[in-house]
């Protein structure tokens, strides 16, 4: 079963629905994430081509995972951590499929970082060794962990180089019952693969990332966890599509365009 959000045409105010291939079955639940769910969905479909799909989660905020991925972290020209590297993205950097990345002016090298996106689905603080990890995941989905790296190596600390405005796209579903442990997670840019690897490469797999994080910060539902990027980041430009394919999840797609605004003067 696959959570889409969008808006509804009628209302114009957004919704959850069911969505099975082109069809998404309205959900009259206003929280997927409620302990008492009605799931039940509606028998009035609507076609997925004809409503704009949104980022599935609104997440309190989106827990990243740094060099998560040997490759990556070599490409870089950065050691692997001992223990996961977490930085966080705000939730106002999150946009949905088919949304433009804005470039903004203040730096010259934004890169993408395809990543399998894993979503909290009940409240998770300090999961204990006998509890599993994976009873609080609601399901998965696809995040582009976009990262002005120019401004990363230059600050030190990762919060402005990952937090721009439209930073965060995420969906374009969550799909539930999925294994996330060997998942072919792939970036394209203007269809040609810059990013390709499975979840069975990470160095700190999902369920001992969820009870990690668990310990540092409380995880509520709609929270995400942006797991770590394969190697291949690349610049993106003016004028790029790029797609990320999570196995089993769907193909995140965005535009990027150039920025609308200039960079404030220090
Ligand atoms: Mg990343």
């Amino acid at each position: 079963m696959k959570f889409c959000r969008y808006i509804d045409p009628t209302t114009r105010a957004p919704r959850y629905g069911i969505i099975d291939g082109a069809e998404i079955y309205p959900l009259e639940a206003e929280n997927i994430f409620a302990v008492e769910l009605d799931r039940t969905p509606l028998t009035d479909t609507v076609n997925a081509s004809d409503v704009m799909l949104m980022s599935p989660v609104t997440p309190s905020k989106i827990v990243c995972v740094g060099r998560n991925y040997r490759e990556h972290a070599a490409e870089l020209g950065n050691p692997m951590p001992d223990e996961p590297l977490l930085f966080l993205k705000p939730p106002s950097a999150v946009v949905g499929t088919g949304a433009d990345i804005e470039l903004p002016a203040a730096s010259s090298r934004i890169e993408h970082e395809g990543e399998l996106g894993v979503v909290i689905g009940r409240k998770a603080r300090r999961i204990a060794d006998a509890d599993e990890p994976l009873a609080y995941v609601l399901g998965y989905t696809c995040v582009n962990d976009v990262t002005a790296r120019d401004l990363q190596r230059r600050d030190v600390q990762f919060t402005r180089a990952k937090s721009f405005d439209t930073f965060c796209p995420i969906g374009p579903l969550i799909a539930i019952d999925l294994n996330p442990l060997d998942l072919r997670v792939e970036t394209r840019v203007n269809n040609q693969v810059r990013q390709q690897g499975r979840t069975s490469q990470m160095a700190f797999p999902v369920p001992f990332l969820i009870r990690y994080i668990s310990h540092v910060m409380t995880l509520e539902p709609g929270d995400v966890i942006a797991t770590g990027t394969p190697a291949g980041v690349g610049p993106l430009l003016a004028g790029d599509i790029v797609e990320i394919e999570v196995e089993g999840v769907g193909t995140l797609r965005n535009g990027v365009r150039a920025a609308t605004t200039a960079a404030v003067a220090a």
